[in-house]
């Protein structure tokens, strides 16, 4: 069984659609697919409805922004109830954080002679969409500055840039319990990703993100060279948590395919088990 459980839609930063992922899904011959976009559940309904049609069990997610430290940490949670308000009310109020801070970022960028429009950048947040620096970086490719999403981040909009500006986001912690809270399933995204500058959160915090529910660890991204898949699975075998395997599908925003990582059958079936929020979507044949 092919199972991938981290994947983006243009409901926040991917490039298609959520029908158009689950195709990609079923023509990459996954059984087993998560829809995880950036703080939002919108993509659910379209993304399980093509599941049905395209015989292919679909796993409802989310990929919530957290911040420790000043660090930015992502938190997945599947399985959730969309109706359980203090988790529908913390991820609006990071969506509305993240417009004001998109239109922050443009103006800094464009002050330096970065040839950027907030109208530009808009023009590539698909309709209902949570905007991110992907965005930003759409406009930049659109516009022929850089060549693409990878070269706009390297040069201005990593975490580290001067560029950056912080939105709302909730402490792990806080968000751990409310994914908990809402019946669904914690895991931790990435944690150790090279990519993204020093080790964010120490073992022990992730101690204390156990402690609070926390349900697993994703050892096997691809951010994660050997080193940290290697240390994720430490970790988790150490504090009893399950590890996950992911493509972290962007669609053409990133150079992942989907199926690149995959997370095991027993693992999904803990993964059910342990979540009450809500179901994952199998077609009759499943
Ligand atoms: P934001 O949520 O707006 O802070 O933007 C962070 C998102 O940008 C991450 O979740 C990734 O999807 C994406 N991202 C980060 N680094 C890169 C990169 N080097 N190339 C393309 N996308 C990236
Ligand atoms: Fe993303
Ligand atoms: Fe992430
Ligand atoms: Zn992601």
């Amino acid at each position: 069984m092919r199972i991938d459980l981290h994947a983006h839609t243009t409901c926040s930063d991917g490039t298609q659609s959520p029908t158009e992922l689950v195709a990609a899904a079923r023509a990459a011959a996954l059984d087993v697919v998560a829809i995880t976009d950036h703080d939002t559940l919108t993509g659910w309904a379209e993304a399980g409805a093509a599941a049905i049609e395209h015989g292919i069990a679909l796993v409802p997610g989310v990929e919530i922004s957290c911040e420790r430290g000043g660090r930015s940490v992502h938190l997945l949670g599947y399985l959730v109830d969309p109706a359980y308000d203090p988790l529908a009310a913390e991820l609006a109020k990071a969506r509305d954080s993240r417009v004001t801070r998109l239109e922050r970022m443009v103006a800094l960028l464009a002050a330096d002679g970065i040839p950027l429009t907030y109208a530009a950048v808009l023009a590539q947040v698909p309709p209902g969409a949570t905007p991110g620096r992907p965005h930003i970086a759409d406009a930049l490719v659109a516009a022929g500055v850089v060549a693409s999403r990878d070269e706009a981040f390297e040069r201005w909009l990593h975490d580290d840039s001067p560029y950056y500006v912080h939105h709302y986001a909730p402490d792990p912690l806080r968000a751990v319990e409310l994914v908990r809270a809402a019946g669904g399933v914690a895991v931790l995204a990435h944690p150790f990703a090279a990519t993204r500058g020093a080790v964010i959160l120490a073992d022990e915090v992730i101690s204390h993100l156990a402690d609070a529910g926390l349900g697993g660890i994703e050892a096997d991204h691809p951010d994660h060279d050997e080193a940290a898949r290697a240390r994720a699975r430490a970790l988790a075998t150490r504090l009893g948590l399950f590890v996950t395997g992911s493509s972290d599908y962007h669609g053409s925003g990133k150079t992942t395919r989907l199926g690149d990582n995959l997370t095991d059958p027993a693992v999904l079936a803990a993964l059910e088990r342990a979540g009450s929020g809500s179901a994952i979507i199998r077609p009759a044949s499943h």
